[in-house]
């Protein structure tokens, strides 16, 4: 597990350190000389005498006490060069860049096997195989290049594939993105994101760790641990982005629930980076820019100022912001004219404030000076500030530079002339400073940042239910979908409100349990998982009369072995479900039920266990919402029920892991409750 040999190494040895810069071997002594590095570093080639300068050791036998081994050698030598260092060079952390292992095949598979069993041996860290390396402040030993500029004060970047981290650098240099820590985990044999997450919030300082986090994912083999800490984290002030690859999922599609449609792994990560409060990217460009509005001050509220001189970016971020929930709001007060009065004639100062191509760094400096302290329409300031090439913008740059420092709003500097600007551009990232080349990925990513909900607490309260009965149920159900009567008995247990109703199968049994009930009613075969595409559900059944025709032809339905019979209930229809995701556990999803569900897709997801305050977001972030607190003259349902629905059904999945897939479509709402007429139960041992 991650260790101070690790991170802070006083020697490291390459083996398989190569005078040919285009070799691994030699790229990563390359780059580990060029480094902070102040250690000793030693190498290993049994072909070469002296390596880049450097006198080379004929065989890991005859190397001093070594803290950190960086490997570039085939990987079938691997074992047992660690096995070595581990027991015989005091050798506490590894970094295999080799590839050939458990990517590729099983004898792979049992060379990594073998390493990670030495290096645990020794309680030492492993980092790879399979990856690009690590950067450190202390040291790079990546064999790819670019290499970042590397301090504290930088971004931690853990990234699950290599090559991707290199383009995902390559991206964010540029814009002037420092970096603390890379871990190119590669195939995570020992160490992977979330053990790297653990470790970051195992050892935080609130002084001196980094504070933002980029999290590239291919796979999230331990979601808990990822959850537990990412989350931990994000409390203790830092903020984490993530990309998360592979969001289609072929199992869905088997899932012959609707949640089970609509759920599929992805939206358990969706849930899982919610929870965590991690905001969830797509592609390299994206995360990014993330990093960069990460690397500012915090957003605190959603009214933005925008800043220019050039309309047409100007217009084009303020539609992105408002697009996304924020808000570019109309400055109208009384210290409007008088800063009107100092810019150029046509300039505007209503938001946004465009002082025209010809206004001056001075210019900027007045309204930059307003926007912090004299316009409180606004909680910070984008400026977009490039050159037609007919001047140099230095002072400019030096002016949003030194506002930047003194303001209390935030400003976001768009900086767009990459090209004919360059000199200044590169002069303002000297300083320390992150250029957002394009506005509108600028705005989208303020807005999501803004409406991504912080971490769920760590204490959630679930309801109470009847878990002795439910346990009962479950211990005496075989696996498949529970009988109507199992599903009454958790729904029952789980305190979820349902319709009265009656399971019969003769006409005689069938008339008293209707009267009990009383007209008009609602029959529905038992047996066929989807009832109306087989003619199995009637509704409104008036009298005795039609119930016994619509028995005696309900009972001829395929697989048909009895019929529910139930109170017909009003209420306008919602759906909740519960999908269980390998390694996540269950995924609570709800929305608009009935039919809604298939053509809308309108849900809302949540990881379990929900609490009351999450069930609220997840119901507060359906598009449909407006029309579950009542609209226009429809009746809505009451919200809070729906909530403790939520949290009853979490409970229930609590006690109950064994159910795989469940459910409820349509509960009936209306403004005094929520009523189940259908659930869906599959049990999975
Ligand atoms: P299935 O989903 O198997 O087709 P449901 O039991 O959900 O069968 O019934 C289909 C539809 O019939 C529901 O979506 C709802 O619109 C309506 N419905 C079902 N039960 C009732 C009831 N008790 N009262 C009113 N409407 C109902
Ligand atoms: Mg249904």
């Amino acid at each position: 597990m991650i260790n101070e040999q690790l991170l802070n190494p006083q020697s490291i040895v390459v083996i398989g350190g190569s005078n040919d810069i285009h070799k691994p071997g030699g790229k990563v002594l390359y780059n580990l000389l060029k480094s902070n590095f102040k250690g000793q570093i030693h190498v290993v080639n049994p072909k070469e005498e002296k390596v880049a300068g450097i006198a080379a050791h004929q065989d890991v036998k005859d190397l001093p006490n070594v803290d950190l081994a960086v490997l570039a050698i085939p990987a079938k030598f691997c074992p047992e060069t660690v096995e070595i260092l581990t027991q015989n060079k005091n050798t506490r952390a590894f970094i295999v860049l080799s590839a050939g292992f458990s990517e590729t095949s099983q004898e792979g598979a049992e060379l990594e096997k073998r390493m990670v069993e030495a290096v645990n041996k020794v309680s030492g860290a492993l980092i790879g195989p399979n990856g690009i390396g690590m950067l450190t402040p202390n040291y790079a030993a990546v064999f790819t290049s670019p290499v970042p500029e590397l301090s504290s004060g930088g971004i931690d970047f853990i990234s699950g594939s290599g090559a991707t981290a290199v383009f995902i650098l390559e991206l964010g240099i540029p814009n002037g993105l420092r970096f603390a820590n890379l871990y190119s985990v590669g195939n995570s044999a020992q160490i992977g994101v979330e053990e790297v997450l653990k470790h970051m919030d195992e050892t935080f300082d609130a002084e001196k760790s980094p504070k933002v986090k980029l999290l590239y994912l291919e796979k999230i083999d331990k979601p808990e641990m990822f959850l537990k800490h990412a989350s931990s984290l994000i409390r203790k002030g830092c903020r984490i982005a993530a990309v998360k690859s592979g969001s289609s999922s072929a199992g869905s599609r088997a899932a012959s629930s609707h949640t089970g449609a609509l759920a599929g792994s992805d939206v358990a990560v969706d849930a899982l980076f919610r929870k965590s409060g991690v905001v969830r990217c797509y592609g390299r460009q994206e995360l990014i820019t993330m990093a960069s509005v990460f690397m500012q001050p915090e957003l605190k509220g959603k009214n933005i100022g925008v800043i220019t001189h050039a309309g047409g970016p100007a217009v084009m971020l303020t539609d992105a912001l408002e697009k996304g929930g924020l808000s570019v709001p109309k400055i109208q007060n009384k210290y409007s004219d008088a800063l009107l009065a100092k810019l150029y004639a046509g300039s505007s100062v209503a938001n946004p404030i465009d002082f025209l191509a010809t206004g001056t760094a001075a210019h900027l400096e007045e309204i930059i000076d307003y926007c912090d302290t004299k316009f409180d329409e606004i909680d910070a300031m984008v400026i977009i500030f490039g050159t037609p090439g007919l001047s140099e913008v230095f002072d400019a740059y030096e002016v949003i530079d030194r506002k930047m420092k003194s303001c209390h709003k935030p400003i976001y500097p768009v900086l767009p002339s990459l090209n004919e600007a360059k000199r200044e551009v590169a002069e303002f990232l000297s300083k320390g400073r992150v250029n957002f080349p394009e506005e509108v990925l600028l705005g989208n990513a303020l807005a999501k940042i803004f409406y991504t909900p912080k971490p769920v607490s760590e204490n959630i309260d679930l309801a109470k239910i009847d878990e002795n009965a439910v346990r009962q149920v479950i211990d005496s159900s075989s696996n498949g979908y529970l009988s109507p009567i199992s599903v009454q008995k958790l729904l029952d247990a789980a305190g979820i409100s349902r319709a009265k109703e009656f399971v019969v199968d003769t006409p005689d049994s069938a008339k008293i349990s209707a009267k009990e009930i009383g007209y008009p009613l609602v029959m529905k075969v038992v047996g066929p998982v989807h009832k109306s595409d087989v003619g199995g559900v009637v509704l409104n059944v008036k009298d005795e009369t039609q119930m016994l025709l619509e028995f005696e032809r309900m009972m001829k339905i395929k697989d048909t072995t009895s019929i529910l019979l139930q109170a017909f209930l009003k209420g306008f229809e919602i759906f909740v479900g519960a999908t269980r995701e390998e390694k996540f556990g269950h995924v609570i999803l709800c929305g608009l039920g009935g039919i809604y569900i298939e053509v809308f897709k309108d849900t809302a997801s949540a990881l379990c266990p929900v609490g009351k305050d999450e069930a609220l977001a997840m119901i507060k972030s359906l598009k449909s919402y407006k029309l579950f607190e009542g609209t226009r003259g429809q009746e809505g349902t009451n919200i809070d029920h729906f909530a403790e629905i939520i949290t009853r059904l979490s409970a229930l999945l609590k006690a109950a892991p064994e159910i795989a897939e469940m459910d409820i479509n349509p509960l009936l709402g209306t403004k005094e409750k929520l009523t189940a007429v259908d659930a869906r139960i599959r049990i999975e041992k």
